[in-house]
């Protein structure tokens, strides 16, 4: 099943994709929602993002072959680091490079949206947390993550964190998709989730030794090799053939008017 989140008549609703129509429902999924007994055409909903999360928690590094263009060591546990939920950014918008960084990145990766509180949760039970998968962009001022030792402000700015369009609920094996990033139809980054370091499970597990995971919250599971940088007036695509193809326009400040 494809759920998505959209702006109807100024409320969001999350609802459930079927072919060309949005079947808007009166809750969120972890909330036992019933069918409004409306829908609307997917071509003219307003998606927002597919989730609602109290923290964004991403993992760093874990793709081999990204450590190495990084030029880091492979981490012997997952590297975490936080996002604000005020970076999110729904399909189709636009990525703000903020004037303080001349190196703003692109990071496509695969996401999970979690399905009902996780504590203290095993391996082997992991991913039954996992309500559905979605693309996210981990957009990362490079510049300004290689001379801080903290990345909440390379990682924080509001709009890096593009995510959607849907969140796919039916994914048997996560560990066995193909991430594709585009930047104006150009192939920058491709990868399969077999390359992660962590599996999904054992993310959702080693988080929730720490943190309690709340239905909504995201997390984001790393990049594939090829990040590269972002430019006023690219269009990016972060593309997962089961889940669908996320899409972000990328501008400066003073293009929409913010100096
Ligand atoms: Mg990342």
């Amino acid at each position: 099943m494809k759920l998505a989140r959209v702006l109807v008549a100024g409320q969001a609703r999350w609802g459930i994709v079927a072919e060309d129509r949005i079947t808007l429902l009166s809750a969120a999924p972890w909330q036992d929602p019933q069918p409004l007994g409306g829908s609307i055409p997917l071509l003219e909903a307003q998606l927002l993002p597919p989730a609602e999360p109290t923290k964004i928690v991403c993992v760093g590094l874990n793709y081999r072959a990204h450590a190495q263009e990084m030029g880091k060591d492979l981490p012997s546990e997952p590297l975490l680091f936080l996002k604000s939920p005020q970076a999110l950014l729904s399909p189709g918008g636009t990525v703000i490079l903020p004037p303080d960084s001349q190196q703003v990145e692109h990071e496509g990766e695969l996401a999970l949206v979690v399905a009902k509180p996780a504590k203290n949760v095993k391996v082997e039970e992991a991913l039954t947390y996992v309500l559905g998968y979605t693309c996210l962009d981990d957009v990362t001022a490079r510049d300004i993550q290689r001379r801080e030792k903290v990345y909440a402000r390379a990682k924080g700015y509001d709009t890096f964190c593009p995510v959607g369009p849907f969140l796919e609920t039916d994914i048997a094996d996560p560990q066995n998709l193909t991430l594709t990033l585009k930047v104006n139809g150009e192939v920058r980054q491709k990868g399969s989730t077999s390359d992660m370091i962590f599996t999904v499970a054992e993310v959702v597990a080693f988080i929730s030794r720490i943190m309690t995971l709340q239905p909504g919250d995201l997390i984001s599971t790393g990049t594939p090799p090829g990040v590269g940088p972002l430019r006023p007036g690219d269009a990016v695509e972060v593309i997962i053939p089961e889940v669908g193809t996320l899409t972000h326009g990328v501008a400066t400040f003073s293009q929409v008017g913010l100096d």
